[in-house]
């Protein structure tokens, strides 16, 4: 038997049944119509946005990174939660401002924007996190030729990186964000050429549950955005100090404590240098507010055995849920958290590895995972499936249909 990970607490049973959003996995498949579906849940979504505002100290935005999730009704309700959202393609914020989030509190970062993806931003008024020299270039000249001032800022390749970090977006060479030390001479640039200098966006990496590493993180990027600050000799209108917060998927893994990163960052804030002082600061966060929020819902198609192991295959796979069999980012396979949603909290009586429709042994959603006897047409649920779900996985792969997505609460 091999460990699953922790299911969130936001989920309960109801006659032995898991509730999401209240309502029953089967009667929301009914609802939807079909499995596989994504069930996403906005009072999970609401509690992470009021649990961060509380630990963050006053005046810190919140922004979320839309490629976690990028569902349109989810979109919709989170343009009322957070402070602005951060799109990495013409896609992306073209979804962002549909879903009725102001332009101005948009950003756009990404290596190789293309023309028409810049000049569609400065078009709209978005601000463009600018990643290289060619880039800034690049939109200064679309905005000249389209009689724009364009919303700026540089995004700076911090010469640190987040320890722990699943996804390392820092430190070192990196396709991202310009080296620090040439930082002052493009912010220089922007503003000779008439620009709206927006101010700096540092992103130093991803899914760390580690308190410490994002305290360190968090005070060395204020330092390095407050010596850029007194480099250019203007004070930033806007820092973003990147985000990075993991959600427990593994079993062992503890929940990030966000009031003690919170607290830290309150207190670093309140002695930052005067080069800062007049800064508004941002976080941009995607799993970690909306990751523990879904439900990746497969019903099992058949059940057999090879060489004494149990398999159950369902009609899912990693064409919607890459992340769930260990294809996306992870080095070591591990089980994400996985139930019986019609006998959830029942204890495990037999040990199975739940393995997708698709015919290549990637395709596995749980590897001998312990669980209550299961049949051809139960319905396995698979948690933290809200963040890097259906947008990031393979769907065309092996010709299966898209999974269905649908947001309650
Ligand atoms: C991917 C990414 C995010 C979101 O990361 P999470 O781990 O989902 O919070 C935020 N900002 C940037 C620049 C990113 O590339």
């Amino acid at each position: 038997m091999k460990p699953s990970g922790p299911i969130p607490p936001d989920y309960q049973a109801r006659d032995g049944q898991l509730l999401i959003g209240g309502e029953t996995a089967e009667a929301l498949i009914a609802r939807a119509g079909d499995t596989p579906l994504f069930v996403y849940d906005m009072a999970v979504v609401r509690d992470r946005v009021a649990r961060l505002r509380a630990a963050l100290p006053d005046g810190v935005a919140v922004h979320y990174a839309l490629k976690a999730n990028p569902y349109p009704p989810l979109l919709a309700a989170m343009a009322g939660l957070v402070d602005g959202m951060d799109v990495a393609s013409a896609g992306e914020m073209a979804l962002a401002l549909e879903s009725g989030v102001a332009a101005g509190a948009l950003s756009f970062a990404g290596p190789g924007k293309r023309d028409r993806e810049l000049e569609a931003a400065i078009a709209a008024g978005v601000t463009l996190n600018l990643e290289s020299d060619g880039e800034v270039e690049r939109a200064l000249a679309i905005a000249e030729r389209i009689g724009r001032v364009p919303r700026l800022a540089v995004r700076v390749n911090p010469p640190f990186d987040l320890r722990g970090s699943g996804m390392r977006m820092g430190g070192g060479a990196k396709p991202f964000g310009v080296d620090a030390d040439r930082a002052p001479a493009l912010v220089k640039r922007l503003i000779g050429a008439g620009a709206d200098w927006r101010g700096l966006h540092i992103y130093a990496g991803s899914q760390t549950l580690d308190a410490d590493a994002i305290i360190e993180a968090q005070a060395a990027t204020v330092a390095l955005a407050a010596g850029i600050a007194d480099a250019v000799g203007v004070p930033p209108p806007t820092v973003n100090l990147g985000g990075g917060f993991g959600i427990p998927y593994f079993s062992g893994d503890a929940p990030l404590d966000i009031a003690r990163v919170g607290a830290a960052l309150g207190d670093c804030l309140s002695r930052r240098p005067s080069a800062l002082r007049d800064t508004g600061f941002a976080i941009e966060l995607g799993r970690w507010l909306v990751g523990e929020a879904g439900v990746y819902l497969t019903r099992i198609v058949d059940r057999k055995t090879s060489h004494g192991e149990t398999f159950l295959v369902v009609d899912g796979g990693l064409h919607h849920q890459l992340a769930a069999s260990g294809n996306f980012g992870t080095v070591v396979r591990r089980n994400y958290p996985i139930a019986l949603a019609g006998r959830f909290f029942a204890p495990a009586d037999e040990e199975a590895s739940v393995v997708g429709c698709l015919c290549t042994p990637l395709d596995r959603l749980g590897d001998k995972v312990a669980l209550p006897h299961a049949e051809a047409g139960d319905v396995i649920a698979i948690f933290m499936a809200g963040a890097y779900g259906a947008s990031a996985s393979p769907a065309a792969f092996l010709g299966h249909p898209a999974a269905l997505e649908l947001l309650v609460g």
